[in-house]
């Protein structure tokens, strides 16, 4: 890699200007996990800051197979037409625990990614979902700050990284599917009471007459939960990804829970919390890493871990040893 490193400035003006080059390299500055990219990482965030937090920012989730890549990119091509700048970003810890990622490689969503109007970011391997989540959201500020105005943070719906993105976004949907062995009690009533919008995919075709009696049936069923917006009932809708219906009203809906929030001054108290969450992300991640990674603990932990696997020791008695180690260590 025999590219010349920019400086600070020449980051901040290719960002600001839109220099979609700096702008990928900025992004990879941030993912970085060299100590040496920190630092300028860091300020440059600082320098962009006033420039964030202007875009729409939309969480997606769905099961593998519901159909998100197809979704977002013919979303984001609608959007995209209407003059919107659209970036999407992934969050996908899979990519690092496995060999292969949930959410496919580079090559998904190609027509969106040549659009001049989209950027489109796979996820950036980081090992833990943390380290991940982290990246995905000092992306979303450098995307803001290069004038994207509608971020998307696709996730996989299975595991944690969903509860993570909805603390980053402020509308959260999420992409169904229905059919044969259709079986809406498999949705998990925490990912259901999460969202503020369902999207039934794949509503084309054979599939119309299901997903409309699934569209029904999930209706009744939001109706008697709890509410994630105060005063906004979690709104079920079909669509069809393939031939575009239904997606027109899907930015309607998300237009009308925007309005929603910022009318019943929600929005301000959701970005509050999701800085909120952020910082404490932040202070976790950090904590979890200067632990694992200090001396003292990289020597005495093997041992302390197989005493506990032999029944030596109980695991509460060697965490707080080792803890008792690490404090004193600093
Ligand atoms: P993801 O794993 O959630 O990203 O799902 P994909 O976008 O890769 O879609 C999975 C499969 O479903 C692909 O073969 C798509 O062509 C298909 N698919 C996605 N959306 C629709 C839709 O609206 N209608 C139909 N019939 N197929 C769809």
């Amino acid at each position: 890699n025999r590219r010349q490193s920019l400086s600070l400035e020449e980051y901040v003006e290719g960002v600001k200007a839109n220099n979609r080059a700096v702008l990928a390299r900025a992004i990879t500055l941030v993912e970085s996990n060299a100590a040496r990219h920190m630092t300028l990482a860091q300020e440059l965030l600082t320098s962009i800051m006033p420039d964030t937090g202007e875009s729409i920012r939309i969480g997606i989730t769905g099961v593998p197979g519901a159909g998100k890549s197809t979704f977002i990119e013919s979303f984001g091509m609608m959007l995209c037409e209407k003059g919107h700048r659209v970036a999407v970003l992934a969050v996908d810890p899979s990519s690092s625990l496995s060999h292969g990622s949930i959410l496919g490689d580079k090559t998904r969503m190609e027509q969106l990614s040549r659009h001049r109007g989209a950027f489109v970011r796979p996820s950036p391997a980081g090992g833990a979902l943390g380290g991940v989540a982290r990246k995905t959201r000092e992306t979303m500020l450098l995307c803001e700050a290069a004038g994207y105005d509608i971020i998307i943070v696709e996730t996989v719906g299975v595991g944690q990284s969903e509860v993570s993105v909805r603390s980053m976004v402020d509308c959260y949907l999420v992409l169904m599917l229905t059919g044969a062995g259709d079986d809406l009690q498999g949705m998990k009533k925490g990912m259901m009471e999460m969202v503020d919008m369902m999207l039934i995919n794949k509503a084309d075709g054979t599939n119309i007459h299901a997903a409309n009696q699934a569209k029904i049936e999930l209706r009744r069923i939001v109706h008697m939960l709890p509410r994630m917006t105060n005063g906004w009932e979690t709104k079920v809708q079909t669509v069809s990804s393939l031939t575009g219906n239904g997606m027109k009203e899907c930015w309607e809906t998300v237009e009308q829970f925007y309005t929603h929030l910022v009318k019943t001054k929600q929005f301000d108290e959701r970005r509050k919390k999701q800085a909120a969450n952020w910082f404490h992300s932040l202070i976790e991640e950090q904590l979890l890493s200067s632990f694992y990674e200090s001396g003292i603990i990289k020597r005495e932990l093997p041992q302390l871990k197989q005493s506990v696997l032999d029944g030596k020791v109980s695991a509460t008695q060697a965490a707080l040893a080792l803890l008792k180690k690490y404090q004193g260590n600093n």
